[in-house]
């Protein structure tokens, strides 16, 4: 068995394990594996084990792949790392679903380009809520919060949900599915939990669980902490694939 295999085993059963703790539905958490900076190799093993989801964070690096994998008809990526507006026009056909939408003027770009994009059904990603009805290919999208108010991070304000979601709601060609956050980072996984929670809080204020389902939230630290919160995706990259190698591209000529 190759190690991704066998460590993909293994996070299926902290999944399952933690869901089983938090006395939920496994259907109700899913996984995104983090392939950023692994080898388009390394995805083909993983969807051999049956995964279907990927996350990617640089733009670039996942048009690349998607052509690089485009035998694969029904794997889907997900852009989860911060976007420029100028950038969302080679995602567009591409991206099965965006994690990280954290301004009004994102919404509006992405938007506006998406409805020019075909992506092709299998690609179609439609999350905990209803299967996608091959007549309404909209982009799912999620807000970009930064529950933890880090001046480095993206991700909006807790203030800004509601006119990024009122955005993104405004655009026939997205579908406003959830939010999403990365906390601070702490060794201590518990001293993610607080975070979490504030995430799901943010959600029901705004909205409620049946419109605004998902919640994208928790890694390879904390995931268990993440799924008791309420997290309906969790996203995995180091426990899956192992440490990521060094990033070679120069950050002039794709951004941060
Ligand atoms: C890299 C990354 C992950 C995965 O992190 P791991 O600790 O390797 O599991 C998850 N979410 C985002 C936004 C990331 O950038």
């Amino acid at each position: 068995m190759s190690s991704i295999a066998r460590r993909l085993g293994e996070i299926r059963q902290r999944i399952a394990r933690a869901v089983q703790a938090a006395g939920r539905n496994p259907a109700d958490v899913r996984l995104l594996a983090v392939s950023k900076l692994q080898p388009s190799a390394a995805i083909r093993e993983a969807y051999a084990e049956g995964v279907r989801d990927f996350g990617e964070n640089y733009v670039q690096e996942l048009v690349r792949k998607s052509t690089e994998l485009a035998d694969l008809p029904d794997l889907r990526f997900h852009l989860i790392g911060h976007v420029q507006s100028n950038k969302v026009k080679s995602l567009v056909g591409r991206v099965s679903a965006v994690h990280s939408v954290d301004s009004v003027r994102l919404a509006e770009e992405l938007g506006k380009r998406a409805i020019a994009a075909e992506l092709p059904l299998a690609k179609c990603w439609s999350g905990v809520g209803p299967a996608v009805a091959a007549t309404s290919r909209q982009l799912p999208v999620f807000i970009e919060v930064n529950v933890g108010g880090e001046a480095q991070k993206s991700g909006c304000e807790p203030s800004a949900v509601v006119a990024v979601l009122e955005a993104i709601q405004a655009q026939p060609s997205l579908r406003a599915v959830g939010l999403m956050t990365v906390p601070p980072f702490f060794d201590d996984p518990t001293l993610s939990r607080p975070y979490f929670h504030r995430l799901r809080e943010l959600r029901d204020a705004v909205s409620n669980a049946a419109s605004l389902p998902e919640l994208s939230m928790g890694m390879t630290l904390d995931l268990e902490e993440a799924i008791a919160a309420g997290a309906t995706i969790v996203r995995v990259g180091t426990a899956i694939f192992g440490e990521r190698p060094a990033r070679d591209v120069p950050l002039s000529r794709e951004g941060p």
